[in-house]
């Protein structure tokens, strides 16, 4: 039987920080052309430019009267109504210049004509069809977006790397851009391996446990942006399980779950060992998701056969604990940030936000805790809370949280009202 590689447990934030160096060490791979409303979700793999000015002309924020403000500097003062401007085409050809004295009425989103400097307000004693009488003015401000405000034309606003959300595909769309470049994403094989673990479409015995770590798995890729391959589920023994892994590297990255415990028969790390992989580390002191594993093994011609031959590049692995729960979290902490770099999307921290705890939280020290918990209340009152759970194979307690609490190490006892971190999931 294959011997397992020495053991390197390190905190959550160094083991974090192991992936995300390699992480920026990697290119993201070929591109296509899509159409936008494909491109939601996607990676932007060519920059957006403006086409023209943003806005393309002084724009009035409100419906009001433009005027130049000093014509109001003395109230009340009556200004003649040249017209009305609204969104739209300009009426005629006639351009439309606003002398001393003069106001034109101006509904949102017009073009503010030169000559006017702020668009008001007012109450107003007469109006008639050619001028007005101003007695006050109600509420201050320009209430006018000058033109190239927001961006010139030429200027950069999607940088390649953006993951594109609505708001990017407005932006995409208000310069006239219905196709846009985006990366391929990265295809992600997932190894399920236990000897115990049957797929769906098999009868399950007694002592069998059906294999849903495959299935969120390529559901969490997917929201990364990868591709998830899904292959036959290996048995906890070390030539079938070799072969399987081996298949698992023609993809651009391999997860795998189970078998990287300390147990006789958790065989992940002594076959990846024999495949002359490099462990980058063995375990990260967490819970749930203690054994997990990352590292790389070179990939090319010969590569696992140790021929000599110098390996083309390395290929990444993660292994994950079988544990369902277990499997999503480490997931979420370690492999997000590895595909998104695969997929091209540029680094961001893991961000956490806060909330108050609604009741006290007793645990052992020693390990970064990542709890499924409740956020409930509402508004500004929002609270969080653990769900009760059986350990981190209870999928079902996992369905009821909304999010993680993350308990620092250091932490055996948080009291309630106190702010703690939250990984929202
Ligand atoms: P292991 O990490 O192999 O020691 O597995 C830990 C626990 O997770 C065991 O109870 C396994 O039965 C369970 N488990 C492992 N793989 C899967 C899977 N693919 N789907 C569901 N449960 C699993
Ligand atoms: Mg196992």
């Amino acid at each position: 039987m294959p011997a397992s590689p020495s053991q390197s447990v390190l905190s959550f934030e160094d083991a974090r920080r192991v992936v995300e160096d390699h992480a920026s060490q990697r290119s993201p791979g070929a591109s296509e052309t899509v159409d936008l409303m494909r491109a939601a979700g996607r990676i932007l793999a060519s920059p957006v430019a403006a086409d023209r000015d943003i806005p393309p002309f002084p724009r009035s924020t409100r419906d009001g009267y433009a005027v130049r403000a000093a014509d109001l500097a003395q109230l009340p003062v009556r200004l003649a109504l040249k017209g009305e401007l609204k969104a739209g085409p300009l009426p005629g050809s006639v351009p439309i210049t606003l002398n001393p004295g003069e106001a034109f009425s101006i509904m949102t989103g017009a073009p503010v004509p030169p000559g006017a400097d702020a668009v008001v307000m007012v109450e107003y004693t007469s109006r008639e069809r050619d001028s007005v009488e101003i007695t006050k003015q109600i509420a201050s401000g320009e209430n006018i977006v000058l033109q190239a405000a927001e961006a010139n034309r030429g200027s950069l606003l999607l940088p390649r790397g953006l993951r594109l959300n609505e708001a990017a595909i407005a932006l995409a769309a208000s310069v006239g851009k219905s196709r846009l470049k985006v990366y391929i994403r990265p295809r992600v094989a997932v190894l399920a391996t236990g000897d115990e673990i049957v797929d769906l479409d098999a009868e399950v015995g007694p002592s069998q446990i059906r294999n849903s770590n495959s299935y969120s798995l390529a559901v969490q890729i997917q929201e990364a942006g990868g591709d998830p391959v899904l292959l036959p589920i290996a048995p906890d023994e070390p030539v079938r399980l070799r072969q399987l892994i081996e298949q698992g590297f023609h993809a651009d990255l391999l997860l795998m779950t189970g078998g990287v415990s300390m147990g006789r028969y958790d065989l992940v790390e002594p076959v990846l060992a024999e495949m002359r992989a490099e462990f980058l580390f063995t375990g990260a002191k967490i819970q749930p998701g203690r054994p997990v594993v990352f590292g790389r093994v070179p990939y090319g011609a010969g590569a696992f056969s140790g021929e000599g031959r110098l390996p083309e590049s390395n290929k990444y692995f993660f292994g994950l604990p079988g544990n369902p729960v277990s499997t999503m979290v480490t997931f979420e902490l370690f492999a997000r940030p590895l595909i998104e770099a695969l997929a091209g999307m540029s680094a961001r921290p893991l961000t956490f936000l806060h909330a108050r705890l609604k009741s006290e939280i007793r645990v052992k020290l020693g390990l970064k805790r990542f709890l499924p918990a409740i956020l409930s209340g509402q508004y500004e009152n929002t609270q969080a809370e653990l769900v009760p759970w059986q350990g981190s194979g209870d999928i079902a307690a996992r369905v009821r949280s909304n999010c993680f609490l993350v308990i620092p190490p250091d932490r055996e006892h948080m009291r309630a009202g106190e702010w703690a971190a939250v990984l929202l999931r």
